[in-house]
C-alpha cells in the first residue's frame, strides 16, 4: 500500500514525459527534520518508471546543485537546507527535459546573450551574492544587465539590488553556483518563461496547491 503514504504538497508537475513513454511526473515538497525535501514521483506503473525517476532526481542534483537524501534514490534536497521553492521547480522542469541519452552537466555561470550580442557574467560572492558583468560597448550594458538581473530575482526569488542593479542575493546566505547557472539561461528571456507559466496555468497544470492532492 505504498501509495498510501503522505507524499507531501505537489509543487510542479510534468503531465507528458518527453522521454519516457509520455508518463506524469511530479515534485512534492516534504517536511523532513532536518528541513525541506523534494520527492520526484510517479504514478506509473509502466516497467522501468523507477530508474526513470531516478535519473530525473540525479539530474536535479547535476543540474540544480541539490543533492540527495542519504539512503533516498528519489528525494534530493538543497545542501542549505532552505526551500528554494520557485527555482527547484525550474530545476525539475529542466531536469525531465534532459535528454537521458546525453551526458548532462551543470551550466557555467557565464553565457551569451543573443539578444544583446554580450557575453554575460555572474560572479559568486560565496555568501549567496552574485554580480552580473557583460562585455563590450557601454551603451545599454547596464540596463541588460540589470534586466538580467531582475530575471534571476524573479526565478530564484532573489533580492535585487541590494548594492546596485547589477547585483542579486539569495537569502539563506549561501553560494549555489549550479542552479544560478541553470536559471541565467532563461533569465535572458525571463518574459518567455511567464507567458508558459500563464499557458501552463490555464491548462489545469499549474493548479492551486489546496486542490491538489
Ligand atoms: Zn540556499
Amino acid at each position: 500500500m505504498g501509495e498510501t503514504v503522505d507524499l507531501g504538497r505537489r509543487v510542479e508537475l510534468v503531465p507528458m514525459d518527453p522521454h519516457f513513454l509520455n508518463i506524469s511526473i511530479a515534485l512534492y515538497r516534504q517536511d523532513a527534520g532536518e528541513g525541506p525535501q523534494y520527492l520526484v514521483h510517479s504514478y506509473s506503473r509502466r516497467q522501468g518508471t523507477r530508474q526513470r525517476l531516478e535519473f530525473v532526481a540525479k539530474a536535479m542534483v547535476l543540474l540544480g546543485g541539490l543533492e540527495p537524501v542519504a539512503g533516498e534514490s528519489l528525494q534530493i534536497r538543497f545542501p542549505c537546507r532552505t526551500e528554494h521553492p520557485l527555482a527547484c521547480r525550474r530545476v525539475f522542469l529542466e531536469a525531465c527535459k534532459l535528454d537521458p541519452s546525453q551526458p548532462g552537466s551543470s551550466r557555467p555561470l557565464h553565457i551569451l546573450d543573443r539578444k544583446s550580442n554580450r557575453t554575460i557574467t555572474v560572479s559568486s560572492r560565496n555568501d549567496g551574492s552574485y554580480l552580473l558583468a557583460a562585455d563590450g560597448e557601454e551603451p545599454d550594458k547596464a540596463s541588460r544587465i540589470a534586466a538580467v538581473a531582475n530575471g534571476l530575482a524573479k526565478l530564484g526569488q532573489m533580492q535585487l539590488g541590494a548594492s546596485g542593479s547589477d547585483f542579486v542575493q539569495l537569502a539563506c546566505g549561501q553560494p549555489h553556483d549550479a542552479l544560478v547557472g541553470l536559471l541565467l539561461v532563461r533569465a535572458l528571456n525571463v518574459r518567455a518563461v511567464l507567458r508558459e507559466e500563464e499557458m501552463a496555468a490555464a491548462r489545469g497544470v499549474l493548479s492551486a496547491p489546496s486542490a491538489q492532492k
